[in-house]
């Protein structure tokens, strides 16, 4: 009995609202979950009023103090007069253990000297937002780590919230990103859907930093990246645009930033060049007799690889290949023998040892490798600022594989707009909002 009556005349009055934190001098005291919400949100001309405990969440509700400004939503300007208060809505807020926190307040309409009647501005969320900025940040993280399936689980939030959220951390950080100078770019293009949409890819290779995304690798849609991601001031600082041969945003560059060496991309002209290799082996298995094939059959992976690469067994199979099969031996040499053009050092050098390899090429016999040479010659300029500039889009290989990843792991960028969001969130080091 003295027990229970000590209860009663010693009810903890706060709990569960009470936390208790030790002073500097080592007293403790304690604070309220109200205080402390409050403190946590920052709130200057807001309060928090009451926090209730429900089954699942804790919902804090939010009132404005009478006497502090509020500040118009659009231009932060501190407004003087309340024109109304709207119905009450409700914030997504990190979930505190396993309560999720919900904020709700009723907003108030303020008249701005600037932009007239507008609502105001909530310093714990983005105007529109459905959740605190401090929420959308863990998610906008997370997002670049994981699938937007996965994040949305993680904070039980759904697929379409994680997608807003991302986008709108996208836009602002295209809004508020660092501009510094570009100087070598490397313009590439991506596949989505099994090569049947193709994206534009811009990178900055100097920092290894996406630059910009387009949808489509048409004359037409990489212009935007000219005229609307650059301009004209910001394209006088380019000296090296890296592509591929094939690209057709050459005359782009010659049009925009006239002072720039083009270059093509070395892992461009090594992959046309193995394709060559390659329909050279496919025309000679379509002469061959049944008998024959087998020997050839999987020699493809033997002919590209490098040489030095070469086990004792397949170097075997190599040999007998080349005692055996001439048209295959000439382009595994014509091959080899490119290749040491990438090491010259002087441009003079370079030049000789490719006008060599091209006159061979053409006497070689093989329509393929013709075929290599006049893409050569009409791109020449290009092939040769390798020895001065030693740049390709091969220092951004790993970025072009994470977007493959991107568009494996997500089944929902039916839109081309979402894909390109995500893929500037992970590549484009994109600054999030800041919690204010
Ligand atoms: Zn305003």
């Amino acid at each position: 009995m003295p027990f229970e009556k000590h209860l009663q005349r010693h009810p903890d009055p706060f709990y569960p609202s009470m936390l208790f934190t030790k002073t500097q001098r080592g007293e403790t005291t304690g604070v309220l979950i109200e205080t402390f919400i409050r403190k946590q949100l920052r709130l200057k001309a807001h309060t928090v009023i009451r926090v209730e405990e429900t089954e699942e969440a804790l919902i804090v509700h939010i009132d404005r103090l009478q006497k502090r400004l509020l500040r118009c939503g659009v231009c932060r300007r501190r407004c003087r007069e309340v024109h109304s208060v709207r119905k009450e809505r409700e914030w997504r807020d990190l979930s505190m253990r396993k309560l999720s926190l919900r904020l709700r307040y009723r907003p108030r309409r303020v008249c701005c000297p600037r932009c007239g009647v507008r609502v105001e501005d909530f310093p714990w969320a983005e105007a529109w937002a459905r959740v605190t900025t401090a929420l959308a940040n863990v998610v906008a993280a997370l997002a670049r780590e994981l699938s937007w399936q996965g994040v949305a689980r993680h904070y039980g939030l759904n697929w379409k919230s994680v997608a807003t959220i991302v986008k709108r951390a996208v836009a602002y950080g295209l809004r508020h990103r660092a501009r510094p100078p570009v100087h070598v770019i490397g313009i590439d293009e991506v596949s989505r859907r099994k090569g049947q949409v193709y994206l534009t890819v811009v990178y900055d290779l100097e920092r290894r930093v996406l630059l910009w995304v387009g949808e489509d690798r048409t004359e037409v849609a990489v212009k935007k990246f000219f005229t609307e991601e650059m301009g004209r001031r910001r394209c006088r600082t380019l000296q090296v645009v890296c592509m591929d041969m094939w690209a057709p945003y050459a005359n782009l560059v010659r049009q925009h930033a006239p002072q720039a060496q083009l270059l093509f991309d070395r892992f461009h002209i090594v992959k046309h060049l193995n394709e060559a290799v390659d329909t050279v082996r496919r025309e000679l298995w379509r002469q061959l007799t049944s008998k024959d094939r087998v020997n050839v059959k999987g020699t493809r992976w033997l002919l590209l690889k490098n040489p030095w690469n070469l086990s004792d067994h397949q170097n075997e199979r190599l040999s007998t290949l080349v005692r055996w099969n001439t048209p295959l031996v000439r382009a595994w040499y014509l091959k080899e023998a490119f290749q040491l053009f990438w090491a010259y050092q002087q441009p003079k050098r370079a030049r000789e040892h490719l006008q060599k390899w091209m006159n061979s090429a053409m006497r070689s016999k093989l329509e393929p490798f013709k075929k290599f040479v006049r893409m050569l010659r009409s791109h020449l300029d290009g092939i040769l600022s390798w020895t001065k500039t030693r740049v390709s889009n091969g220092a951004v290989e790993g970025m072009n594989n994470k977007i493959k990843s991107i568009s494996h792991r997500s089944f929902g960028f039916r839109k081309a707009q979402t894909f390109i969001a995500a893929i500037y969130h992970c590549c484009a080091r994109l600054p999030l909002p800041n919690e204010r």
